[in-house]
């Protein structure tokens, strides 16, 4: 995502538009993009991304050639016979992107748990967004609350340079915060939940997500950034972290989020979880 801040200096302007979640639609694959795409892998992060990246695009070729929509994007509000799968350099995410509009199983999970806690997202009810994601942008908008977006390298946001380790806002300045896959491209992840902490109101909340594998209790930490940029991938250990800022963290699990229609979305229990932080 957007905040890798030891790449600032050479790093290009950017916009939401390179946001997971960017109403991109789904590039066709075949043999010799799925080729070309294992060998750019290869030379660029080396022979475990490419031999994912091979055997996530082939499952596509083969999911490509179905016509029955079996799944449901709630985002784009599209029936749709597949979700792609998408990989990176430590996994494969299945059934992961929406072949309409980019979402992730992440935002069809999330757009449930926002819209279970919106009734508090009202007229002058102050939220800011990090890194936002195009897709969710004109959902929460529609709230009418005082919506707000920020980032490190993002340029098209309100807040621009932000960064979350050190922010500029004044303390309790917003009711709610919204931060999605943003805390593990940073290098102090608790300075960072205690400058999430910090700017919002009493009672306010955090709602935050981060990659990780919730079946294991500890946190890896990368010793460089060639996973993706990532400085660790998650375990449950964080939540500790977590209430050491917050006064009370409610975890949820968006594949529970979406109850009986959770595998037409897409999504996988234990996959997604959400952290509700609240001061
Ligand atoms: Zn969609």
């Amino acid at each position: 995502m957007s905040s890798n801040l030891e790449s600032s200096d050479s790093a290009p302007l950017q916009t939401t538009a390179v946001n997971p979640g960017a109403f991109r639609a789904a590039t066709p694959v075949g043999p010799v993009s799925i080729l070309k795409g294992s060998l750019s892998r290869w030379r660029r992060q080396g022979g475990r991304s490419a031999l994912l990246f091979f055997r996530c695009q082939t499952a596509n070729l083969f999911a490509s050639l179905r016509s029955t929509p079996r799944y449901y994007c709630n985002v784009c509000e599209s029936d749709i016979p597949r979700f792609v799968h998408i990989s990176n350099a430590l996994w494969i995410t299945r059934n992961s992107a929406c072949p309409k509009c980019d979402s992730r199983k992440r935002h069809r999970g999330l757009f449930l748990l926002y819209q279970r806690l919106f009734p508090g997202f009202h007229e002058g009810f102050k939220l800011l967004h990090f890194a936002p994601e195009p897709i969710l942008v004109p959902l929460i908008k529609q709230s009418q609350c005082e919506y707000r977006t920020t980032d490190y390298f993002l340029q098209d946001v309100d807040f621009p340079g932000e960064d979350v380790q050190s922010l500029s806002f004044s303390s309790q300045s917003f009711d709610c915060v919204l931060s999605n896959h943003v805390i593990e491209h940073v290098a102090d992840d608790f300075s960072a939940f205690r400058e999430l902490a910090r700017i919002l109101i009493p009672g306010g909340a955090a709602i935050i997500t981060i990659p990780g594998d919730w079946k294991r209790k500890e946190t890896i930490t990368f010793p460089d950034l060639s996973n993706n940029g990532h400085y660790r991938d998650y375990g449950l250990d964080v939540v500790s972290l977590l209430e050491k800022v917050f006064a009370s963290v409610e975890v949820v699990d968006l594949f529970d989020e979406a109850g009986r229609n959770a595998e037409r979305l897409g999504l996988d229990s234990r996959h997604d979880l959400a952290f509700v932080c609240r001061v």
